[in-house]
């Protein structure tokens, strides 16, 4: 079943551009990829449900912060596809967005174990997987952290072709330069793959904002390759092309020191960007634009510049709606407290 919906857009914005010294700017909307629930996750979503599907799996596990956007979106698309979805959550800072994102799970069903600290995380997930095939409830699979695997990588290299099309049907220029966030490495991976076997001079730029422990070159290399490699098994004539470090520019020093904190930079671009209707968020994609302005503002671009928008915009306040914070999960509800006029419904 398709999760994603019509091709989201490359639309310009030419003023924003201007501000920050790209006279050609436009961003690639991933925000509205999915009528349901957009971002960047949909798109690996899409292959790694379907694959859960055919080994007859009666639902996924996967792992993230207790604010994962990548939570949100495996709750969302396992409900529609009638797969259960277990949820393993670590600790990081509590914002809005993470409050959210709380409820959220708890709108889409899924069955939250709240670890605490990240240490314990794969004990859980071994935990729930193992006790899936000893009992008879049913098999579980993992999805990845993020939604990365060679699989679910594939999904950004098909993002790539898609924008190609665009290019074909005179919607968006060949680019100078893309702009994406890095985290797990499945977008940033797939886009470098999926632009070089497109051979156009674009070079893709992805802007680190998860510790270099998980977010580093090498894991860009193995989640590229290994999404070349799924495509050659099934059948793609792509030859031996293979991505190297030369193809990466990962910019790392706009990060902050821990994933989720907001930067000074990054609330400055959220606020920019907001200023000119584009809607950023603090976490991935206000980093991102903040590593992007400051690239540009180094270089100069002398072509055109796209931002690949990676957070959902899809407006879920109808869902929020029906959700008061007694649905969250009992051990979230104290981070609730401290913003009670937000949490109310
Ligand atoms: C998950 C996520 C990313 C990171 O994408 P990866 O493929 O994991 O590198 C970027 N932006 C947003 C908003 C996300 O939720």
């Amino acid at each position: 079943m398709p999760l994603l919906g019509e091709p989201p857009p490359v639309q310009p914005f030419p003023e924003l551009g201007r501000t920050i010294g790209a006279s050609e700017f436009f961003v690639k909307r991933d925000d509205i990829s999915a009528p349901e629930y957009g971002g960047n996750k949909p798109r690996k979503l899409e292959l790694l449900l379907a694959e859960a599907k055919q080994e007859g799996a009666v639902g996924v596990v996967t792992i993230g912060g207790i604010g994962t956007n990548h939570g949100v979106a495996t709750a969302v698309f396992a409900q529609k596809l009638g797969l259960t979805c277990h949820l393993v959550l670590f600790d990081q800072p509590v914002n809005d967005f993470v409050r959210k994102n709380m409820r959220l799970f708890a709108r889409y069903g899924a069955i939250v174990h709240y670890t605490g600290s990240y240490a314990k995380t794969a004990f859980v997930v071994a935990k729930e997987l193992i006790e899936s095939r000893l009992t008879s409830k049913g098999k579980l699979v993992l999805v990845p952290p993020g939604g990365t695997s060679a699989l679910g990588t594939v999904g950004y290299v098909n993002a790539a072709f898609e924008y190609a099309e665009q290019v074909e049907a005179g919607q968006a220029p060949i680019p100078e330069s893309v702009f994406c966030a890095v985290g797990s490495c499945g977008t940033y991976g797939g886009l470098v793959a999926g632009f070089k076997l497109l051979g156009w001079p674009t070079r893709v730029i992805g802007v680190r904002v998860v510790d270099k422990m998980v977010t580093n070159e090498r894991a860009v290399l193995k989640a590229a390759n290994g999404a070349l490699n799924v495509m050659r098994k099934h059948g793609a004539e792509i030859g031996g092309i293979k991505i190297t470090a030369k193809d990466i520019l990962m910019l790392h020093e706009h990060f902050g020191g821990e994933y989720g904190r907001a930067t000074d930079e990054s609330l400055a671009a959220v606020e920019l960007a907001g200023r000119h209707g584009l809607q950023l968020e603090t976490t991935y994609t206000g980093k991102t634009f903040a590593g992007m302005r400051a690239y540009l503002a180094e270089h100069p671009p002398a072509g055109p510049v796209v931002f690949w928008h990676t957070f959902n915009t899809v407006d879920m306040s109808a869902e929020l709606a029906t959700v008061g914070v007694d649905e969250v999960h009992p051990e979230f509800r104290k981070f609730f407290e401290d913003a009670p006029a937000k949490a109310a419904k």
